[in-house]
């Protein structure tokens, strides 16, 4: 059969935090735009469940941060860590210059399926679910859409731009052969879940020993647990009782040596590969990558969803009116990689020297450890937990929605209305 051809002003591949702001935006700004999702929803396992303080300032300026704290979340005002035997808190969020001074912890799907309720009000907004894209369409060395498999059959979409959002193993990325820089990463996390009772701590922690690194996010009734192990452990531990897991996290954390008798084996835990990569040139003629497709993150920092969003804010800001009028150039699509790769960079720099510096370090010792002198500032002086609670929070050269993309959605929402 013929593959379907569908023609819009621009497909986003992939509904991940990138791929539905941006649609989001676009469609708010009036520019016809095709979200395609490979999954049939937005119920994953865990991927970080953290909205920023920078994101919740955006729905403020869009005029969703009412309705959307009104979705179940848990705010989490500060970071704190046991290194050794010395308890600490890290980072303090109650002071930025935002609305919201917290991270509101809630799971993805909930935000993702808030963005696609609210830009399906939006005419110029479609949402394709089960549709994977599975390559890039180009002529004359411009890309010009994509094909994709979907429940109904093989569809061909052209575009005037095509923006790869599909994460951090994006096929729009390795199709436009762009050319990828590796970062390295000494470690890689099984994330896992346990019940978590009325009598145990509240604060979301992060546990530091010889040879153990342990995250325990407060989520309510479960903690969502990220055991980190060195790169390429996992298969060795495999093959070990699985009982030696267990005891391993009952040592860290004895207030949950009963619930972590509920984990029945290793499918109860998710192996995250943990990559830090960048593309050196984030567009071609045609096409624009964004978030972790542009950039896979470490997941030191849980800053991977606050740079996709912020990735997407300044690719609408820039696009919304060359896309309406059907005039993207090369240069539009350059500015983004201009404005968003320094924050990237800077990010990343200090993910790569945290990731060197202390997670190698503490995963390699085997004799008891003491927090360096950084660490021990935080914990003595509140005044310095700004600085962490800033580049976590807000991250550097946070974006703002323009005013063009504010009026365009008040107007739609006054017509609806
Ligand atoms: C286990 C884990 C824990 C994490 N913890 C945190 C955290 O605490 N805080 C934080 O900020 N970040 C965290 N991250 C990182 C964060 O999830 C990513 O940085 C962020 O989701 C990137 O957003 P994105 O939209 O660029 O990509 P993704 O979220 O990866 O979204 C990509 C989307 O594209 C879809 N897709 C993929 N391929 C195709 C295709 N061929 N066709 C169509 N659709 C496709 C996918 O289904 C997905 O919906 C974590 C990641 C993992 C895996």
């Amino acid at each position: 059969m013929a593959p379907e051809k569908i023609s819009v002003r621009c497909c986003i591949a992939g509904g991940g935090p990138a791929g539905m702001m941006l649609g989001y935006l676009l469609a708010r700004a009036d520019v016809p735009i095709l979200v395609l999702e490979k999954h049939g929803n937005f119920l994953r396992d865990f991927r970080g469940d953290t909205i920023h303080p920078s994101t919740l300032e955006l729905m403020h300026e869009l005029g969703l941060l009412d309705e959307f704290l009104e979705l179940p979340h848990q705010k989490v005002y500060e970071l704190n860590a046991q290194v050794g035997e010395t308890r600490l808190t890290l980072a303090d969020f109650r002071h930025l210059p935002t609305r919201c001074g917290f991270v509101a912890f809630m799971p993805q799907w909930d935000f993702l399926n808030f963005l696609a309720e609210k830009a399906s009000r939006y005419p110029a907004f479609k949402l394709s679910m089960e549709a994977e894209v599975t390559d890039i369409i180009e002529d004359a060395g411009r890309v010009i859409g994509v094909r994709a498999k979907t429940a109904q059959g093989e569809v061909e979409v052209r575009a005037d731009l095509v923006v790869g959002a599909d994460g951090r193993s994006s096929i729009v990325r390795e199709k436009a052969g762009l050319r990828v820089k590796e970062f390295g990463a000494p470690m890689d996390v099984l994330w896992f879940r346990l019940a978590r009772t009325a009598a145990d701590p509240v604060a979301t922690m992060g546990r530091f020993d010889a040879g153990r690194i342990f995250i325990m996010l407060n989520r309510g009734d479960y903690w969502q647990c990220g055991f980190v192990i060195a790169k390429g452990q996992y298969e060795e531990m495999r093959r070990q009782d699985f009982a030696t897991f267990r005891a391993a996290i009952a040592k860290l954390a004895p207030h949950v040596k009963d619930s972590v008798q509920e984990l029945r084996g290793w499918d109860d835990v998710k192996l995250l590969t943990v990559r830090v990569d960048r593309l050196l040139e984030w567009f071609r003629p045609g096409l624009l990558c964004i978030g972790d497709s542009a950039h896979a993150m470490s997941p030191v920092g849980g800053v991977g969803i606050n740079l996709a969003i912020q990735d997407a804010v300044a690719a609408a800001n820039i696009l919304s009116q060359p896309l309406r009028e059907g005039q993207v150039t090369v240069e539009h699509l350059r500015r983004i990689q201009q404005r968003r790769e320094l924050p990237t960079r800077v990010t990343q720099s200090l993910q790569v020297a945290v990731q060197r510096r202390i997670i190698a370090r503490v995963l390699t010792e085997t004799k008891p450890i003491k927090p360096p002198l950084a660490v021990r500032l935080l914990g003595k002086i509140p005044l310095l937990r700004r600085i962490p609670a800033r580049i976590v929070g807000v991250g550097i050269r946070p974006e703002h929605v323009s005013p063009e993309i504010r009026r365009a959605g008040t107007a739609v929402t006054a017509v609806s209305n």
